[in-house]
């Protein structure tokens, strides 16, 4: 078995850094350390501190190429950041080293209507090529409720999903091409701005969702759509949450559309949303509600869909539906939806978010035995989540400081992510294993499956540099 060393920062390491990217380009105060060392999971969910040891802000590719030979030369572990809107704990320096931060490299860099396709750099905030687009004329389909924070180099690296996965699917099938420096400083393109590619392995896609630890991303190339002409949005309340859930599909096998949202809150998220939002929504009373977006040009084929996916909401039990088809109602709806994270962390002082996913008729199954695990434990729970794609944050929450919290919660979610596994669930659909749930991996992936991981990793990063600690641990050889 191999153990991973590697070199600590030292003045000298720092003084080659600056020398690589310029002074301005690096930072070593302990404030700044700190504010790079975390994301979105809290701080108490770890046993111990990690902090980076020097931060870095590259400009450019040739800046990355340069850090990644370096480090690779002298065996110091690097963790690529984007915004550290992360709730897996991806970009979390677990072995000290070097912070890359892409905040400098925010530019769009073309837009191209013949190709449908944007180009662009890792920092670029999410919302900001949506908006891009959309002076185009175009759509860019991807929508993680973070979107106005978090970056698309991160995106790509946690394959976000979000809210509009049923209809345009996850990141990565927005991705056509990257353009990647490998852990040795190797500058390669993966794909190109061609819809089909049957050229060798797919590794722009193996690059989606891998969390850091094979490359960095320094380019991307994005598909876009057309833009729909006019976008509608159903609330509809519902009596309990298996009437909501056993109904969703109906929208699609029954109504005969693909709607672009379909989104979930029970009775407790909806309240939640109001107390953090000071407002008040619809049906606050209900037990679960269904968010139905459709959308399309012609206004006569939308006005007809929205019939009949209205009638059919009724029919399945719907108390009622509320149309939202002007842009302040419909962004009062997602605000809503959108802030159930912040809602969370604002009010609960210990809570772990999940990410669930599971074949969609098995949700009313999950949220049941969600319940059960509740109740077993005596915490709390809220659940919301994109219904049409069987991802459902389960959220367990504790009210009140509790001694032995930690334990509590490790034992419930070991249940939890067993019973997602034997429902044909697995741990994540968009946020990513990162440090948070790489030790339950075994529940959803055997012996064979875990080593090609690793061998995978080690293909391209032969050192264990890259965010080393990630997704997958090989037990006595990296941690
Ligand atoms: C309120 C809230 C709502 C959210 N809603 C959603 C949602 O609807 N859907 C969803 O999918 N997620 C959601 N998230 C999670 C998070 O926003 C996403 O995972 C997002 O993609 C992370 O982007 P980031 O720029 O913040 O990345 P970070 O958290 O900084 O990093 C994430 C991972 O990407 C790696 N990385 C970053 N940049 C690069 C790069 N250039 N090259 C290689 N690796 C890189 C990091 O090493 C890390 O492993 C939400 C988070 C919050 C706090």
């Amino acid at each position: 078995m191999r153990e991973w060393t590697y070199s600590p920062v030292t003045e000298e390491v720092v003084r080659d850094l600056e020398s690589l990217v310029g002074r301005r380009n690096v930072a070593t105060d302990r404030e700044k350390l700190l504010s790079y060392s975390y994301d979105q999971v809290p701080r108490f969910s770890w046993d111990e501190e990690y902090c980076a040891e020097v931060v870095v802000f590259p400009e450019t590719t040739d800046h990355v190429s340069a850090i990644m030979g370096y480090a690779n030369r002298h065996r110091i572990p690097v963790t690529p950041r984007g915004a550290g809107t992360g709730l897996s704990g991806g970009a979390v320096p677990f072995k000290g080293g070097i912070v890359l931060s892409f905040e400098k490299m925010r530019h769009i860099l073309e837009l191209d209507e013949r190709n449908l396709t944007i180009t662009v750099e890792p920092g670029v905030v999410t919302s900001e090529i949506t908006k891009a687009a959309q002076n185009a004329g175009l759509l860019y389909a991807g929508d993680p409720c973070s979107g106005d924070a978090s970056f698309i180099g991160g995106n790509v690296a946690e394959n976000a999903g979000g809210n509009k996965v049923v209809k345009y699917g996850t990141t990565g099938s927005s991705v056509l091409a990257l353009e990647a420096v490998l852990p040795d400083g190797t500058v390669t393109w993966f794909g190109g701005k061609r819809r089909k590619d049957a050229t060798g392995y797919d590794f722009a896609h193996l690059v989606v969702g891998s969390e850091g630890t094979l490359a960095v991303v320094t380019k991307i190339i994005l598909k876009l759509q057309p833009l729909p002409g006019k976008v509608v949005d159903l609330l509809v309340p519902f009596p309990d949450v298996r009437t909501a859930i056993d109904f969703a599909p109906r929208v699609m096998r029954e109504g005969k559309v693909v709607p672009s949202s379909m989104e979930f809150l029970d009775g407790k998220s909806i309240r939640l949303a109001e107390r953090f939002l000071n407002c008040t929504l619809p049906h606050d009373d209900a037990g679960a509600h269904l968010i139905i977006q459709l959308e399309g040009n012609d206004p006569e084929v939308l006005a007809d869909d929205v019939e009949r996916v209205g009638d059919l909401c009724f029919a399945g039990g719907a108390l009622e539906v509320f149309v939202a088809d002007n842009r302040t109602t419909r962004d009062k709806l997602w605000k809503a939806r959108k802030c159930l994270a912040e809602a969370i962390m604002a009010f609960y002082p210990k809570y772990s978010l999940e990410d669930l996913v599971v074949p969609t008729s098995e949700i009313p199954n999950l949220l049941a035995e969600t319940t059960r695990l509740a109740a077993k434990y005596g915490v709390e729970e809220a659940n919301f989540g994109h219904v049409g794609d069987g991802n459902v944050h389960v959220n367990i929450l504790f009210p009140e400081e509790r001694e032995g919290w930690h334990e509590t919660l490790d034992a419930l979610l070991d249940e939890l992510y067993t019973a997602t596994a034997d429902m044909g669930g697995t741990l994540s659909g968009e946020h990513g294993i990162g440090l948070k749930r790489q030790k339950y991996m075994c529940r959803v992936m055997d012996r064979a499956q875990m080593d090609l991981i690793w061998r995978v990793k080690l293909a391209f990063d032969p050192n264990n540099i890259l965010n080393p600690g990630k997704m997958i641990s090989c037990p006595g050889r990296d941690d």
